[in-house]
């Protein structure tokens, strides 16, 4: 895949329909009764805003509200700077229920990630999920122009292919998969197990994070489909079952470097960081932040941490754990409880350890602004990233884009998608095993200086030269090709 002739090649195709759960805008009501419309942020938001300028495209989703709104009144949005066109499609209170908090969360969420204990396989779900995808398929059909490219983002549209197809849309349609595919072992635990394989296999395109993801795919394939050939030779797989013809490949998602690393080096930053630092003298910074979900192995980590400063002495009063746990799908029931477990796990280490002068764990459960968070990654001295499971883990590339004295560690799971890209100079752990991770905090405490440069600035170079424009360009090129 060589990404600049990657514009040569998506020239071939025609306008960019995105299709996602949500809209890439916030939609507030003003006291006057007028909506408010804010463009979102986000990575995947500042990846495709400049190809869907580029091409007058469209992008479709869930305006993130119940309420109906005039659609013509949403389409002010497109004033607001966005640059292109957005079609919402409209969901019932019902609708949200069960296709995106039940299907979408309970069950393809916690699957997709390993945890097939924690789900609900309620029928009721999988019915509404159907009818979504159909609801979505028939917004998409309304808005589409000959040589259109859809491309499809994520586990809440599995579907959509199909639909689209049933429609009698002969588009091409790719898809982009943000989580983890499981094993065989755990996919088959899925009651609609083949309707949700052979629904994929209706995408001409379909992007994973990484080929760990793609052969799970393949495997699953297998196992399910009967004479299924598929030429795994290459970086880009071909499916062939019953007539169709699918394409398979690892396009492993990034952030915008560039803007990371600058934004990171602004004076407000700085001040910010020289504050830290006052706040919490003489201490290494140990850094998490993680979005509130059993994914992110917060529980584990907090459990690792206390294992290290339980087994190794000179940590004490010389490391403070700096964790952020951003609010997430706080409606779910099992993220009540995760937060009580990681409130009560923070509340008992800072119980045993605190001394005069020393906390050895500042917890935070809010959302971070930008500025607040860089400031973070900046000061922290180690970053502990140790998710049980996760797509990719942008966190983890953020603090390194953002690490401008490059003398920082990279603590990561060996379960992050990142860690294919990073496992050479990153220090890789298992989360499972406490004692290890406690080990790996004591060495990233203990590196000498040269050893965390020639390690933060071989992870920079590699996140540098795959950021989130060459994911685009790699993605598109394939489907133009
Ligand atoms: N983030 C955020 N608010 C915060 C802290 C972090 O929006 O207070 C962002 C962070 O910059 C990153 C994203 O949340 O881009 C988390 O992405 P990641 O891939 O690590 O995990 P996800 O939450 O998507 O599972």
């Amino acid at each position: 895949m060589v990404p600049d002739k990657a514009h040569q090649n998506e020239a071939k195709l025609g306008r960019l329909v995105v299709v996602s759960n949500r809209l890439p805008i916030s939609i507030t009501r003003a006291k006057r009764g007028e909506w408010h419309v804010e463009p979102a942020m986000g990575g995947l938001v500042t990846a495709l805003t400049p190809v869907l300028r580029e091409r007058k495209g469209l992008w479709i989703g869930w305006p993130g509200i119940g309420e109906e709104i005039d659609p013509a009144e949403l389409s002010m949005a497109q004033g607001s700077g966005l640059g292109y066109q957005i079609r919402p499609v409209m969901l019932s209170d019902q609708e949200v229920d069960e296709y995106y908090f039940g299907f979408s969360n309970e069950i393809l969420w916690p699957l997709f990630h390993d945890l097939q204990n924690f789900c609900n396989f309620n029928p009721a779900y999988w019915k509404t999920y159907q009818a979504v995808n159909r609801k979505f398929a028939e917004a998409v059909a309304q808005s589409v122009e000959e040589d259109d490219y859809i491309w499809v983002h994520d586990y809440h549209l599995t579907l959509l292919a199909r639909e689209l197809k049933s429609l009698g849309l002969p588009f091409k349609v790719g898809f982009f998969l943000h989580t983890p595919f499981p094993s065989p072992d755990i996919f088959m635990k899925l009651p609609w197990r083949s309707q949700l394989l052979n629904a994929l296999l209706e995408y001409d395109l379909l992007g994973f994070q990484t080929t760990r993801d793609r052969n799970n795919f393949i495997y699953c394939a297998e196992a399910l489909i009967r004479n299924i050939h598929h030429d795994a030779r290459r970086q880009v797989s071909v499916i062939t079952a019953q007539g169709r013809r699918a394409r398979v490949g690892a396009f492993p998602i990034s952030i915008d470097f560039r803007e990371y690393a600058r934004q990171a080096s602004v004076d407000l930053v700085g001040e910010r960081v020289a504050d830290l630092r006052r706040a919490i003298p003489d201490n290494q910074i140990i850094l998490g932040v993680d979005r509130l979900d059993y994914s992110k192995g917060i529980p584990e980590k907090l459990k690792a941490f206390r294992y290290a400063l339980e087994r190794h002495d000179d940590l004490y009063g010389q490391v403070t754990l700096v964790q952020v746990v951003v609010p997430s799908r706080e409606d779910i029931p099992r993220y009540q409880e995760l937060r009580d477990e990681v409130e009560g796990l923070v509340s008992e280490i800072n119980g045993q350890f605190t001394q005069w002068g020393w906390v050895p764990i500042h917890y935070m459960y809010r959302n971070l602004d930008r500025l607040e968070l860089l400031a973070y990654y900046r000061a922290a001295e180690i970053a502990l990233v140790t998710p049980l499971k996760d797509g990719m883990n942008l966190v983890a590339k953020e603090y390194c884009a953002a690490n401008r004295d490059r003398n920082g560690v990279l603590i990561l799971s060996e379960f992050a998608g990142s860690a294919t890209q990073l496992r050479h100079s990153a220090l890789l752990v298992n989360p499972y095993d406490i004692e290890g991770v406690a080990n790996a905090i004591h060495r990233a405490y203990k590196m000498e200086v040269g050893e965390r440069r020639a390690r933060m600035r071989r992870l920079r170079k590699s996140i540098r030269d795959r950021d989130i424009f060459w994911w685009v360009e790699s993605f598109l090129q394939v489907a133009a090709s």
